[in-house]
């Protein structure tokens, strides 16, 4: 059965254009200008854009990933969907390593169902300084054998692992994720400007929350902010929620990294879409108020309650990005550090037809994945 969808403004990586596309069996089949060729379904000048892809997300809709309940996965997936991510990382924060195989191994059967691109392993070898709202009781050295049997546990579907690339064994078990297929990220660290160099040199690709949660920007000290932010081979990870990180900063890194090394992510909580109230990450304690995630013991952030449609209109309106540039951070980026953008994240012939359509505002009119709407427009 094929679909069209005509009178859209069609926001692809080159600029927008007023067009149509055909969708059939789950794909982009044509993208034209002007009238569509066949009546469709009107989308009355609204924008298209490619369905969002978070690379770090923890739950949502009362969904906490790190437990590996998958019914309450699911809700939070659903709840993601509908705000336009249409693929998505599960990312577990520290647990003790049967925690952690438990819940990877819970969540392999989602990740075969298509619910996630795969799982990240957030913790537990971060830097006890830098650990954030992860248990500090449950951090480890760095272990390429262990991480090995996190990878098995995964059973396939183990995609990233936060290293705190100055702890012993760091710099191994970097080399060791890379080896077994998974993205090396750094962050949660300690990490000094050379350190976070030779964490690079190992095969670290990704940034973790850049500034979050790692030594500050100085101007001699530069740290590991300055050294991800200058490697060509580094996707740096930006919290877009107004809150994480102070909007010069994140236009800072915007201005360096570019739309082609920045990905948007949510770090999205357990309350994401619910209330203010008690939830938990893992195993800690967290209380919402005014949307802001904090560890009941000792405050610190505590993820977020961000979706990405939200990060979306940050981007155009706080860090002044245009609609192809917003689109590539929060879609084409990702999806690349992923090894999918050849499948997915434009509105391209032969792309998957993941699709979020929006009002004049940006706000979510509808969504489509694989050539099924999540929510219709
Ligand atoms: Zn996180």
């Amino acid at each position: 059965m094929s679909l069209t969808l005509a009178d859209a403004r069609i926001v692809t990586p080159e600029g927008v254009h007023e067009g149509w596309l055909t969708i059939e069996d789950g794909r982009i089949t044509h993208v034209g200008h002007g009238s569509a060729p066949s009546p469709g379904l009107s989308l009355g000048g609204r924008h298209v854009v490619p369905g969002f892809v978070d690379i770090h997300n923890h739950g949502g809709a009362g969904g906490s990933f790190p437990t590996g309940e998958q019914d309450k996965a699911r809700d939070a997936v659903a709840l993601h969907r509908r705000h336009g991510t249409t693929t998505m990382m599960a990312s577990l924060v520290t647990d003790t390593l049967d925690g952690l195989s438990r819940a990877a191994s819970s969540l392999s059967e989602l990740c075969e169902e298509g619910l996630f691109a795969g799982i990240h392993f957030e913790g537990p070898y971060i830097a006890k300084a830098r650990c954030g709202a992860h248990n500090p009781a449950l951090l480890r050295e760095p272990s390429p054998r262990e991480l090995s049997g996190l990878v098995k546990a995964a059973r396939g579907h183990a995609r990233m692992v936060t290293v705190a690339a100055e702890l012993p064994g760091g710099l191994d078990t970097i080399r060791t994720a890379v080896g077994e297929g998974l993205l090396a990220a750094l962050g949660h660290s300690d990490a000094d400007y050379d350190q976070a160099i030779a964490a690079i040199e190992a095969g670290a690709t990704v940034a973790t929350h850049l500034y979050n949660a790692m030594p500050q920007l100085g101007h001699r000290a530069p740290g590991p902010i300055a050294a991800l932010l200058e490697d060509e081979r580094v996707t740096v990870e930006l919290v877009n929620d107004g809150v994480h990180v102070h909007p010069a900063m994140l236009r800072l890194a915007y201005e360096v990294a570019g739309p082609g090394r920045t990905a948007l992510i949510t770090d999205a909580m357990a309350a994401t879409g619910l209330g203010d109230g008690d939830y938990v990450l893992g195993p800690m304690r967290v209380h919402v108020t005014d949307g802001v995630a904090r560890l009941v013991e000792g405050g610190s952030i505590a993820g977020s309650t961000l979706t990405m449609d939200a990060a979306f209109r940050r981007g155009v309106r706080e860090l002044g990005m245009s609609l192809p540039d917003a689109v590539q951070v929060a879609s084409l980026t990702p999806a690349r550090v992923l090894g999918l953008a050849e499948a997915i994240a434009a509105i391209a012939v032969g792309k998957a037809a993941d699709l979020v359509v929006l009002s004049a505002e940006l706000e979510v009119d509808g969504v489509m994945k694989n050539g099924d709407w999540i929510t219709e427009p």
